[in-house]
């Protein structure tokens, strides 16, 4: 059974729901490669990377000479079930440089193991996208340093994106990295166990989500999305990316089901407005509208519609026809310190008087 998880498509993209960082057996992860296709598949996934640490096979049990084998083997269940899968793998080096993942390789198995500007520089020549994930893993009080070995690969262009969520973290200063550097975000699960464990407190939580703004529905889709760094995360009930994706992705989730409100002098309407998306959308008022008393917090659950009561002034009835109510969305995340000013419209109509007979 699959849920699916709603994001609409903005103008000219397709929202695919992605996931690019996880592990099976043929690394350090639990399961066998067909299964994370299938978990994928179940909670409403588009595409997925299965990204096995390239230096550290599990040698004692299995012995890997090709690893290219779990992306290979979960093919045939990812094409039958329609899900995109993505070829890449996890170069695991020290810190620094740490953990990078390369996707859209060709051939994994030509990819160095022993010096990591040789496979990047390797990777690159196949055309990867390439980020550096969970950066503040093993880092002093888990404080994310930018060290001279990601500014080197920034400036030879080998590095193009950054895991600002990775499990159950997000980082805000790999966030603000990714506006002052121009990189893609990322929000991955880097999971090992089955999802169904590694996810199963509190009920109905999910694993983190990149949302990418893609062409059409296609692999080379996906890739030139994430190179021109058209994504969000979804993670946590929140939404982290530009105001230009959040913006639409809002406005297009939701429907004022009661776009015209007719209201009789000192009288009320119940506006109702529906959520589309997998994510609430938890809104504070950032403003007031003359006459217009409306609710200061507002939460729009996901896949629900909530009723509003407005009891507008005699005055403001006569004279805005076009309300704006002035909201911020909370837990929409243009930059870490930043959220996204929204509106909720909708039209007064003053009730016509009543003859009588
Ligand atoms: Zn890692
Ligand atoms: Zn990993």
């Amino acid at each position: 059974v699959r849920t699916e998880a709603f994001f609409p498509d903005l103008p000219g993209y397709v929202t695919l729901r992605c996931d690019f960082h996880m592990h099976t057996v043929f690394s350090d992860g639990l399961v066998w490669p067909t299964v994370r296709a299938e978990e994928a598949w179940c909670e409403g996934y588009d595409a997925i990377a299965i990204t096995e640490h390239l230096e550290y096979p599990r040698k004692t049990d299995l012995v890997i000479t090709n690893h290219q084998r779990a992306h290979d083997l979960a093919r045939p269940t990812a094409e039958a079930l329609g899900l995109l899968l993505v070829p890449g793998t996890e170069l695991t080096r020290g810190e620094p440089p740490g953990h990078w993942n390369l996707l859209f390789l060709t051939n994994l198995n030509v990819i160095p193991t022993n010096d990591h500007r040789a496979a990047l520089r390797a990777a690159c020549a196949q055309g990867a996208f390439v980020f550096w994930n969970h950066p503040a893993w093993k880092q002093t009080n888990q404080i994310a340093k930018w060290y001279d070995e990601q500014q080197e690969a920034l400036t030879n262009g080998w590095l193009h994106g950054l895991e600002v969520v990775n499990g159950t973290d997000y980082d805000p200063i790999v966030h603000q990295w990714c506006l002052d550097r121009q990189l893609t975000l990322l929000g991955n699960s880097d999971v090992h166990g089955p999802v169904g464990l590694d996810y199963a407190y509190p009920p109905g939580s999910r694993r983190p989500m990149t949302l990418v703004f893609a062409r059409e529905r296609s692999l080379a889709a996906i890739h030139e999305a994430l190179q021109q760094r058209r994504t969000a995360i979804c993670f946590s009930n929140s939404l982290f990316g530009e105001a230009q994706f959040l913006r639409p992705l809002f406005e297009r989730s939701i429907e004022v089901r009661t776009p015209v409100l007719t209201i009789a002098p000192r009288g009320r309407g119940v506006l109702q407005v529906h959520n589309r998306c997998a994510v609430d959308f938890v809104l504070k008022a950032r403003g007031k509208v003359a006459g217009i008393p409306f609710p200061e917090r507002l939460t729009l659950y996901a896949g629900k519609t909530v009723a509003v009561d407005i009891r507008p002034a005699a005055t403001a009835l006569k004279s805005v026809p076009e309300v704006r109510l002035p909201y911020e969305a909370r837990n929409l995340w243009t930059a870490p310190d930043e959220t996204l000013p929204v509106e909720i419209v909708f039209t007064l109509k003053p009730e016509e008087a009543k003859r009588s007979p």
